[in-house]
């Protein structure tokens, strides 16, 4: 395994950078236990555009990836997805560490030969599923430790005004790619059927698309995304017996409702305030013989920046040469299961 230690910062080189990659490279240029020796792209001007705008005179632009690599210990991967595969393998055939962005390929088979090359090379992958680090999500968990979690119904919208970037794939590799690798890893069960329709407005492939997920364990997973939205959205709403719960991964807020007996409630809300969580009770609801209390939480959502968090855990995966031992990081095999879900969701769109 290529692992670092403390003292050896690794030199990385970002590799595609338009609209996210620019991105990347202004926080890996923040980042203090690496050192960003490079930067590639197919446009050098942008690419030298983009150092210039972050002030960023140590690194270099390189004109090969054969010469990036050379010069690299591991790779912000930032191109357009149908790149992906190629670019990463010669990678990690090269022996560097890969943060790829999401999806990690166009398919699921190409992301367990990735997988498959980063073991036999001693390479770590991370997979830019950036909102399993919106600090909503990371709240939302916390919030789950008071009580049983066992979601019954999910309902994710994530809709995006129409942009001409990421039209190499559709809609659901894009966008819903997020929702499906987030709902595989609350719910924790098999995948036993599909509903989907989706249609091509503006693009070749769907821009809007309906998927009706449903899990061994009964829980049922609704997903709509669209990139062809006037009102931008990014919202999932989790039903189970008792509580409900409203996540908004833009607003970074998180909403909990409780259904509990009056003492537990009670006690519920002294803790919560206790620990300077907003609560309070909405009212009561007589269910037959028992009367029960409705409980009002608002976690507080801790704000960062996910993308800075995701480059910590892909160096603390260099380090600790495990990128499975940095959860809530998306493993690679995990992002191929992600995949393999949205392969059949646009199997079931094609008909
Ligand atoms: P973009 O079109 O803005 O940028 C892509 C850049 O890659 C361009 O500068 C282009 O010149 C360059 N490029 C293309 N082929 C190349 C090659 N073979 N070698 C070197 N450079 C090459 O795209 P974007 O919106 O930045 O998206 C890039 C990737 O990031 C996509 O995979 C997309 O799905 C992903 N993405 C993820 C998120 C997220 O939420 N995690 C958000 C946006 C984009």
């Amino acid at each position: 395994m290529n692992t670092h230690t403390d003292s050896i910062k690794p030199r990385i080189v970002v590799i595609g950078v338009g609209h996210l990659g620019a991105i990347h490279v202004k926080l890996w240029t923040q980042n203090a236990q690496a050192v960003l020796v490079g930067v590639l792209d197919e446009n050098a001007e942008r690419a030298q555009a983009v150092l210039s705008e972050v002030g960023n005179l140590d690194s270099r632009v390189f004109t090969s990836l054969a010469e990036a690599l050379k010069n690299a210990d591991a790779v912000s991967i930032v191109t357009p997805t149908s790149t992906h595969f190629d670019i990463a393998t010669l990678a990690l055939s090269a022996g560097k560490h890969c943060f790829i962005e999401k999806p990690i390929t166009t398919t699921s088979l190409q992301a367990l030969e990735l997988n498959t090359l980063a073991e036999q090379n001693g390479c770590v992958i991370h997979v830019g599923h950036v909102e399993r680090f919106n600090p909503a999500l990371r709240a939302f968990q916390s919030s789950t430790q008071h009580y049983d979690f066992a979601p019954l119904f999910i309902e994710a919208h994530r809709l995006a005004q129409f942009k001409p970037r990421a039209t190499d794939v559709s809609v659901i590799l894009d966008l819903m790619i997020h929702d499906i690798d987030i709902v595989l890893w609350l719910v924790k069960s098999r995948v036993v059927q599909i509903d989907a329709n989706g249609v091509a407005v503006l693009t070749d492939t769907p821009d809007i698309a309906n998927a009706r997920i449903r899990f061994e364990n009964g829980c049922v997973a609704n997903l709509t995304a669209s990139r062809i939205t006037q009102k931008p959205m990014r919202k999932m709403r989790v039903f189970q017996r008792d509580a409900y719960v409203s996540m908004d991964f833009a607003e970074k807020s998180v909403e909990v409702f409780r259904l509990m007996d009056e003492e537990g409630a009670g006690n519920a809300m002294q803790s919560s305030l206790a620990g300077g969580v907003p609560a309070m009770m909405l009212g009561n609801i007589e269910a037959g013989t028992r009367n029960r209390a409705i409980l009002f939480e608002k976690p507080i959502v801790t704000d960062s920046n996910a993308i800075a968090a995701e480059q910590q855990h892909f160096l603390d995966a260099i380090r600790l040469g495990d990128a499975s031992a940095t959860p809530p990081a998306t493993t690679a095999l995990e992002a191929a299961e992600a995949l393999r879900v949205a392969e059949i969701i646009t199997a079931q769109m094609m008909g």
